[in-house]
């Protein structure tokens, strides 16, 4: 029989990558390229749709072609990706009128301004889940429609439409004929109501958007078509899609409720599973859907470190305390604390809990007899406070302490890490031998709609334990490692306020 795959597309914000895992849940295959960033200003970041389109039909084809696989060997294609990044397109042409604002980009932070000092700020969190800022489609979506000439009229008169990456990405395999988002893309936009999976009117009207350019939203799993036979030699059934954490988060097979990951990349998201109840945050953290499947929905609370592991980029690139991120873990334990160094990595400000734009970096409580090893710790120990203020938020808003904590990202390689954490959060942390799990929460979602897996408990089986990590900290000890933290970031508060 022919051995059959499911084909993960995962489109990221600095590269395509294809991945094809078998039933077990195993990568068969793998092709990745990085593409272009454009920076036209400061603080804007864009990208070009055609060259995201055609760098992802090409790695597609290049991970087919290293195992000698073509599009019989697809059962389905799932697809995860860069979420709130914003592309408006010619629904005739499929020409974009305008690179794709990326998520980052912070060219509308004044609009946003307007909307808070309209009072808005409740009425956008009570509908969308989140709060009013940049990073969110909405205001990009609208930023083109008023910058690019003639696109508002073009829009109003249904010639355009808007996707984010997943929507342009199914667009473009189906030639043109499905135009959809799944929920969990959809609730990052700032224009969908996550009680009612529907766009918000009042909202599209406060924006100033027409309608008729948004994509249908959809569960996270379901046939939304097939690839047109030109794209590799055949159709493949699109099966499923969902935004890069979500997408993690099912990866990790965090199904029920109170089940959580943590990645640690360059910033770090931590998601925990709320069930089939939206859960309202009142520290600062973001309730988003997690994903829709078998005619439910399941809602996430979510919040992030800005700066992650990016602070050890910077002990590496600017400090020069370190030659690769690896060295850390030994760094790290040569030391048998931080002799009281707290290194609070605020370099853009403070997300959750605290919210505060104009906190900056510092480093503090230094004594004579700090040193390099003592300030590598230090750093390492900061991405590990920074998660636990998130738990204990998290905690908060659900009313208990979170069931599992699982971690997958580039630095949950560091041991030394990990282990602190748990110190720290006084609970076991649990690392999958496959840390790539952005990838396959998609290949899953898609899975799951053609019956590759039969259920999510066919899947269970598939995650693998490569190590727990079970706290080894006194309580007392624990009390004053956090005291010392938030001390340290309370100092930080206000520093850019002129
Ligand atoms: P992203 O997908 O966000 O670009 P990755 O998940 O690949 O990032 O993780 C890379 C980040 O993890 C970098 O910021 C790097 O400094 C950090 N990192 C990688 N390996 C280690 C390690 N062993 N210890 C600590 N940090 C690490």
């Amino acid at each position: 029989m022919m051995k059959k795959y499911i084909m993960a597309l995962d489109q990221g914000t600095t590269s395509c990558r294809c991945i094809l895992y078998d039933k077990q849940g195993h990568q068969v295959s793998l092709a990745q390229k990085e593409f272009k960033q454009f920076y036209p200003n400061e603080g804007w970041v864009e990208h070009d749709p055609m060259e995201i389109w055609s760098t992802q039909i090409g790695v597609a084809q290049e991970a087919l072609l290293k195992i000698d696989a073509t599009y019989e060997n697809i059962d389905a294609i799932g697809i995860t990706n860069q979420r709130e990044t914003t592309v408006v397109w010619d629904k005739n042409t499929g020409e974009p009128v305008y690179n794709a604002i990326v998520w980052q980009c912070r060219r509308t932070s004044e609009y946003c301004d307007s909307l808070k000092e309209k009072g808005l700020t409740d009425a956008f969190r009570k509908k969308t889940g989140l709060l009013i800022d940049p990073y969110f489609s909405g205001t990009k979506l609208r930023w083109i429609l008023k910058n690019v000439e003639g696109a508002y009229e073009r829009a109003k008169s249904g010639e355009l439409l808007f996707g984010t990456i997943e929507t342009w990405l199914i667009w473009k395999l189906t030639e043109g004929s499905v135009h959809v988002t799944d929920y969990s893309n959809a609730s990052r936009t700032m224009m969908f109501n996550i009680h009612t999976l529907e766009w918000d009117k009042e909202i599209l009207a406060e924006l100033d958007i027409p309608e008729c350019m948004l994509p249908e939203a959809v569960p996270s799993s379901m046939i939304y078509g097939e690839s047109s036979p030109r794209i590799f030699g055949g159709p493949i059934k699109i099966a499923g899609a969902a935004g890069d954490q979500q997408s993690a988060l099912f990866g990790q097979t965090c199904f029920k409720e109170g089940e959580a990951k943590n990645t640690y990349g360059t910033g770090g998201f931590m998601l925990v599973n709320t069930g089939e109840t939206p859960v309202e945050s009142k520290n600062g953290l973001i309730t988003t859907i997690a994903w829709g499947l078998d005619g439910k929905v399941n809602y996430a609370l979510e919040g992030s470190v800005f700066v992650s592991g990016a602070t050890i980029q910077w002990l590496r690139d600017e400090v020069k305390l370190i030659e690769n991120a690896a060295q850390t873990e030994e760094i790290a334990r040569s030391v048998s604390d931080t002799a009281g160094a707290y290194i609070v990595p605020a370099f853009t400000g403070l997300g959750a809990p605290y919210w505060d734009p104009y906190a900056r970096g510092a480093v503090l409580g230094l004594t004579r007899g700090v040193n390099k090893n003592h300030l590598v710790r230090a750093a390492l120990e900061s991405m590990a406070y920074q998660t636990y203020d998130l738990m204990t938020s998290m905690a908060e808003d659900m009313g208990h302490q979170l069931n599992t904590f699982k971690v997958d990202g580039g630095a949950c390689a560091n041991d030394f890490l990990l282990e602190f954490q748990a110190g720290l959060m006084n609970m076991p942390l649990y690392r999958p031998e496959c840390i790539e799990t952005t990838s396959l929460g998609a290949a899953y979602l898609a899975g799951l709609a053609t019956g590759y897996w039969e259920s999510t408990d066919d899947i269970l089986s598939n995650w693998q334990v490569d190590c727990i990590f079970y706290p080894d900290m006194e309580a007392e000890y624990r009390e004053e490692l956090l005291d010392g933290w938030h001390k340290a970031v309370k100092c930080t508060f206000g520093w850019a306020k002129s």
